[in-house]
């Protein structure tokens, strides 16, 4: 695998377009991924905890959000072709998703965020089988994540913040033969 370290964070190394005709390979063959998005402060994060690190590294697509990961990249000598937000991933899946009829679940960010992400697509994706959704502010995941089991959707959106949605997905990310993705804040945005 073609990857950039930096500071301990091994990021892929490929441009925008490359990684979505990835995408786009593995919902064909419903493949089980996990994409991490990591920003500087993710970065810093990520080398004092090595727990934490590993699961980032371990991820199938390590990509980097943030103007920062790009000039780091090149002032070590190893630059990266282009920064890719989770945003915009979560954008490119959302588009996909409602072109090749694909399940969705959503889960994290404040009830009234991830309704009004889940009514945006409804209304504006009605191709997107929403199979379920769920606020970020629960005791117990394991009806979360029974549902999730259950439904098996090809893409899994998960906004708990990091490392709390990398923990997450890590744990579960067998539940379902998905693409599973920690998108941070990105349904506040999505849903304005
Ligand atoms: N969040 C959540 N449950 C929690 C903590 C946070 O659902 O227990 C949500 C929060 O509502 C926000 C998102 O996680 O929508 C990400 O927050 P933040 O912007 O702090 O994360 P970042 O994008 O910087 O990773």
């Amino acid at each position: 695998k073609n990857r950039v370290n930096i500071l301990g964070t091994e990021f892929d190394n490929f441009t925008e377009k490359q990684f979505h005709k990835y995408l786009d390979d593995d919902l064909d063959v419903n493949a089980n991924k996990f994409i991490v998005t990591p920003n500087p402060e993710i970065v810093l994060s990520a080398r004092k905890d090595t727990n934490f690190s590993e699961i980032v590294n371990n991820a199938d697509y390590v990509i980097p959000d943030g103007i920062g990961i790009i000039k780091g990249a090149k002032n070590l000598g190893t630059p990266l072709h282009e920064r890719i937000t989770g945003f915009d991933t979560l954008q490119y899946l959302v588009d996909t998703a409602n072109r090749k009829l694909l399940k969705v679940y959503l889960l994290g960010s404040k009830p009234e965020v991830i309704q009004a992400s889940a009514e945006k697509i409804k209304k504006d994706y009605p191709q997107i089988d929403l199979v379920g959704y769920h606020d970020g502010y629960f005791k117990d995941e394991s009806d979360i994540v029974a549902e999730i089991a259950e439904k098996q959707p090809n893409i899994v959106f998960v906004a708990l913040g990091s490392p709390k949605q990398e923990i997450f997905i890590n744990k579960y990310r067998d539940k379902a033969n998905a693409i599973w993705i920690g998108v941070g804040g990105s349904f506040d945005v999505f849903s304005g």
